[in-house]
């Protein structure tokens, strides 16, 4: 690094007089320059990457860039008041963040320091922001199911406990819905869900603190905030800082979701941020590390055998997509690194299909032997019935007239994909899936006319839920469909049936 002529005489100046207390020299440094959000600090030679040093503004900052004769530092605040000459002093810790339970509930800056007016938190530990992720001798098979609630994913691409699953898409999509609903679900089930912002609009994140705390779902949340307005330091340590909080939990033998909305931004920060550091540029302007920036932060979700706890930690990382392409550089790296994605398409949303999930697309590599089993055995045939029905949609498309067994065909997939269909904010458990998927997936509604088959089956599953709260019951609890259970749906479905078909000829 070249040294201005002007810092020469300071520092000249700096050594003279620091001369006798060249020990302590390495514990202080001062800066040299600052701007974006980085400043660089001459003389803290011992620093080490990672390191928490603190400005004689106040300000905190994390070493970042280990030159031959400086360091770089990006501040975790302002940098209002930081010159030429500031002093800055090592901390001697890494980077942390306080953790606990008195952070559920809250709203949380990226260190942790409440942002929710709600006065101070009461954390007694910290954990440093970047940490190895456990080892292979920790880790245990995923095979605990993680239910999203949302009928599409739970039962064609299930997540397990301690899975990563990317979901992935275009802007305007619905990626934060299905996350947001996937934390609706986990009210009541012992899971304590982190929401971490990185570079979202302040008013999106009030938006999704504001639906938690209506749903009853803030008790059991963490939202960890950096908007758009912050800086990229601030917004690159974002989903470190929840990683840390989430792993108090694991540790503790806690079930921990974890949504990181979204690491195109985080990657774009980190880009920024290394830019300003002066690394090179690589494809796409990312630094050359960009693969390593995801990959051990989605390392660090994993489930743990019982001897360290038997916590797990499940992460949905978002990714938005240009124009749905899945080959640019970021999505390729986290669709790599993570366990399977969910594939949300445009021209699906834009259809009316919501959630737009492609089938075709979506897959989930671990989450199959954690799904529930009444979910499996039911769903069974839906991914591929659906295939098909996209094919012959094609192939009919101009065709006037159909043999019956490609109009029947036809016509399952048409009710499939309606059955799909689920507005925001209503997650649906283990149970009213088990029997929306038996009737679907069996044909049983397939003589019902298509724009009254979703309300007819809601309707069904209402009925069921009223009148046999016990087969209900036994779902919820054994997690199976047991043949008695199957004959009080079909029995009840078809009296359903036979009651309401006369209106619907008319
Ligand atoms: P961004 O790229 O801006 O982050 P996003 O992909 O996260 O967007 P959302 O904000 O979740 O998308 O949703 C976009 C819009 O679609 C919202 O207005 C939301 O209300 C609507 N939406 C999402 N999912 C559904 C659904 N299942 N049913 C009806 N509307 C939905
Ligand atoms: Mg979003």
């Amino acid at each position: 690094m070249k040294t201005k002529p002007e810092e020469i005489v300071s520092i000249l100046r700096e050594e003279i007089q620091a001369y006798d207390t060249r020990v302590r020299r390495d514990e202080t440094g001062t800066v040299l320059e600052v701007g974006d959000g980085i400043a660089t600090v001459y003389g803290l030679d011992k620093a080490v990457y990672g390191e928490l040093v603190e400005l004689d503004t106040g300000v905190k900052g994390m070493v970042m860039n280990l030159a031959r004769d400086s360091v770089g530092v990006v501040l975790l605040g302002s940098d209002a008041g930081v010159r030429e000459g500031t002093v800055v002093r090592r901390t001697g810790h890494p980077a942390d963040v306080p953790v606990g339970d008195g952070l559920v509930g809250r709203v949380v800056d990226v260190l942790g320091q409440p942002i929710d007016g709600l006065g101070p938190i009461n954390a007694t530990e910290t954990r440093p922001i970047e940490h190895e992720a456990s080892s292979v001798v920790s880790r245990e098979p995923v095979n605990v199911p993680l239910q999203t609630g949302i009928l599409a994913i739970d039962a064609m691409v299930p997540i397990g406990r301690g899975q990563r699953e990317l979901i992935i898409g275009d802007r305007q999509t619905g990626k934060t819905a299905i996350a947001v609903d996937a934390i609706l679900n986990q009210k009541g089930q012992d899971v304590i869900c982190i929401y971490v912002a990185i570079g979202q609009k302040a008013s999106t994140v009030a938006r999704i603190q504001d639906t938690l705390k209506k749903h009853g779902a803030m008790d059991y949340s963490i939202i960890v905030s950096s908007t758009a307005s912050e800086s990229a330091p601030l917004q690159y340590i974002a989903p470190y800082s929840g990683a840390a909080m989430g792993e108090y939990f694991m540790s503790k033998g806690k079930d921990v979701l974890i949504v990181y909305d979204d690491l195109s931004k985080h990657a774009v920060a980190y880009r920024t941020l290394s830019l300003l550091l002066k690394r090179s540029p690589g494809r796409e302007a990312y630094p050359g590390d960009v693969f390593y920036l995801h990959s051990r932060l989605l390392e660090r979700a994993c489930r743990l055998t019982k001897e360290y706890g038997g916590g797990s930690m499940t992460a949905l990382p978002i990714i938005e997509t240009q124009a749905g392409d899945v080959s640019a550089y970021i999505p390729t790296n986290v669709i790599s690194i993570t366990d399977g994605q969910i594939y949300l398409e445009n021209d699906l949303f834009f259809s009316g299909q919501r959630p737009a999930v492609n089938v075709g697309l979506s897959v989930s590599r671990v989450g199959g032997s954690a799904q529930t089993r009444a979910i499996k055995k039911t769903a069974g045939t839906l991914r591929i019935d659906l295939a098909r029905f996209r094919e012959l949609e094609v192939f009919t498309q101009f065709a006037s007239d159909l043999d019956p067994a490609t109009q029947q065909a036809l016509d399952h997939g048409r009710r499939l994909l309606e059955l799909l269909k689920q507005p925001l904010y209503h997650p649906m458990p283990v149970s009213r899936q088990a029997m929306i998927l038996y009737v679907a997936t069996n044909g049983l509604v397939d003589d019902v006319p298509l724009d009254k088959v979703r309300s007819f089956v809601l309707d069904f599953a209402q009925e069921m839920e009223q009148e046999h709260a016990d087969v209900v019951d036994e779902i919820e609890s054994t997690g199976n469909l047991s043949g008695p259970a199957i004959e009080t749906i079909r029995s009840v479905l078809e009296d359903a049936k036979k009651r309401v078909s006369a209106t619907w000829q008319a």
